[in-house]
């Protein structure tokens, strides 16, 4: 049987289910996912094409920057997608899962900018100051 997992937003307007294995969970701490998130963007990844989405009228998008934009729910304020631009995948906030999600914990980028309140959890995986090492 195929793997599904669903999630959705704290008011329940947009809901989301993926089918297929999820990506490990990427943390990011540059200053747009600080300032988005209050704290740091942790999600997973997808195919667009592995995931369906319900509420859509209710998903609003933010671009921070020519190269990516931000989804959240219009209702809510959740902050629910990150999608690089043309990108064939779509970031999904691991929080946002239903639990268990089976989530794990995967590497922390963007580390040099994390905020100047809190200390990166020593949980084994990498950290990188920056974007990940291309070969990644
Ligand atoms: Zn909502
Ligand atoms: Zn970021």
């Amino acid at each position: 049987m195929q793997q599904k997992n669903g999630g959705r937003c704290l008011c329940g307007a947009i809901r989301f289910e993926t089918v297929g294995p999820l990506r490990t969970v990427t943390a990011c701490h540059c200053s747009q996912c600080r300032r988005q998130t209050g704290l740091y963007y942790a999600a997973t990844s997808v195919r667009v094409e592995n995931m369906t989405l319900e509420g859509e009228e209710t998903l609003s998008w933010y671009r921070a920057s020519d190269e990516a934009r931000r989804g959240f729910c219009s209702r809510c304020g959740s902050a629910l997608f990150w999608q690089a631009k043309g990108a064939a995948s779509i970031s999904i906030l691991a929080g946002a899962f239903d639990q268990p999600s089976g989530l794990v914990m995967g590497e922390h980028i963007y580390c040099a900018d994390k905020g100047d309140f809190y200390q990166l959890p020593e949980d084994g995986v990498p950290h990188y100051p920056g974007d990940r090492p291309a070969s990644a």
